[in-house]
């Protein structure tokens, strides 16, 4: 490995002391950045200090995201989406192990050098411990999601350092908005970007109240999941999982529970990733691809062959639910346990699937960060919202 010294350049940045500051303060989503030299770029690459998806997209994707085209509008700027799911699942990751399996495959092909991603600690399985993995079986480490805020950025020295010069970055869109901002500083010939949407992120003691207030057993709880039948699907260690309706939900005790800055975030699809990897927007029991631009393309053509495919749909009608759940969610009502499982079995039945379950998903979040970010933060509603969330809130009426 060659080491190269950080050169002047970072001066400035070292007299900082990296991580002595967070100048996004509450709204730190704690991605990593400020923990490493490149913390003097913070100003212009925090996603809470400095909003820029639409310039960024430009610059990632060669093109603004078409906002009179309704996919584009809610998912972002793509060339092709896609459901799908491995033909042979891996074992214990959170979905079928798309992410890591493109990772594993970039590392043995010789197509990137380093892939960054976040294991666990050895105490904890839900503690992130963000790497650089150099082999399959360190990629391998960091399957299944760290459901909590990870600092991913704060390795980003060591990639200057290392003198690598091909590295795939998987990650959630703040820390991946901040990345776009400091990615030509890094030393690099070629990022790859593998993205997965994020929503709801929360601190490893509000993970904790979290799993407290709504599983059954919290300290068995392997892995959980908000799922497209409307309910959290918690995974124990014996391998049974427990079912919980988002009806049910202890709104009024978990409303606190949620990261400032997740709930001020607008960017849920990774906009700026090249390969996104997610959910929302297939059928029950298949992950979500949206190939953003030429790269995206080249690392899912690298597993296509491991994978089933199908085409993206959409049925149902999401917009009465949502207008119907603002006033609800913002006064913290919550069911009793059988009225929550009937609306459950009812919407479920009813209730929008496929796209329009990723649209209602955006919906319901994009409605409540915006008057959570007009009643916190007025002054930066206006610059921290971006033109497309602004078009998706302005379908509902909202409360003051
Ligand atoms: C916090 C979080 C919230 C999510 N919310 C949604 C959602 O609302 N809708 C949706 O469609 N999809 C969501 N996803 C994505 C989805 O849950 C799966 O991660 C995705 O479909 C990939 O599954 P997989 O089996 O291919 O991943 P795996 O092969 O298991 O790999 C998971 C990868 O995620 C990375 N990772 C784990 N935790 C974190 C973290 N905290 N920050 C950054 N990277 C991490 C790991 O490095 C690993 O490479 C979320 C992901 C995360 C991390």
């Amino acid at each position: 490995m060659t080491s190269v010294v950080p050169d002047k350049k970072h001066a400035k940045a070292k007299a900082l002391k990296p991580g002595s500051r967070r100048p996004a303060k509450e709204l730190c989503s704690e991605c990593g950045l400020c923990d490493t030299y490149y913390v003097h770029y913070v100003k212009e690459a925090c996603a809470f200090l400095n909003q820029q998806v639409a310039e960024l997209e430009a610059q990632a994707h060669d093109r603004a995201r078409n906002l009179d085209d309704d996919n584009e509008l809610y998912f972002g700027v793509h060339q092709e989406m896609m459901a799908a799911k491995k033909k042979q699942p891996i074992e214990g990751a959170q979905w079928t192990g798309i992410v890591s399996t493109i990772a594993c495959e970039m590392l043995t092909q010789g197509i990137v050098e380093g892939v960054v991603c976040v294991q666990n600690t050895p105490e904890d399985r839900f503690q992130p411990m963000p790497v650089i993995a150099r082999t399959p079986e360190e990629v391998l480490a960091a399957k299944v999601n760290k459901p909590t805020l990870s600092p991913n950025l704060s390795v980003l020295e060591q990639i200057e350092q290392s003198g690598m010069k091909r590295l795939l970055v998987i990650g959630v869109g703040c820390q991946i908005q901040a990345l776009r901002a400091v990615q030509d500083d890094l030393g690099l010939e070629k990022l790859y970007v593998l993205g997965t949407p994020c929503v709801d992120n929360v601190t490893r003691e509000g993970l904790q109240k979290f799993l407290e207030t709504t599983s059954k057993s919290p300290d068995t709880v392997v892995h959980y999941e908000f799922m497209q039948d409307f309910r959290v699907h918690f995974k124990h260690e014996d391998g049974s999982i427990e079912k919980v309706p988002f009806f049910g939900l202890k709104t009024n005790k978990l409303k606190d529970v949620f990261a400032p800055s997740c709930m001020s975030c607008f960017d849920y699809v990774n906009s700026l990733a090249d390969l996104v990897v997610g959910y929302m927007g297939a059928p029950f029991g298949w992950q979500w691809i949206l190939v953003r631009n030429d790269t995206g393309r080249e690392m899912l053509e690298l597993i296509q062959d491991q994978l089933e495919t199908q085409p993206v749909s959409t049925k149902g009608d999401r917009k009465q639910a949502v207008q119907q759940s603002i006033p609800a969610y913002d006064k913290g009502v919550t069911l009793p346990m059988w009225a929550a499982k009937l609306m459950g079995v009812a919407i479920e039945r009813i209730g929008p699937k496929g796209l329009e379950y990723a649209r209602f998903s955006i919906d319901s979040h994009f409605t409540r960060n915006y008057l959570y970010v007009k009643r916190n933060y007025p002054e930066k509603l206006e610059a921290h919202v971006p033109e497309f969330a602004k078009r998706i809130v302005s379908q509902y009426k909202l409360p003051e």
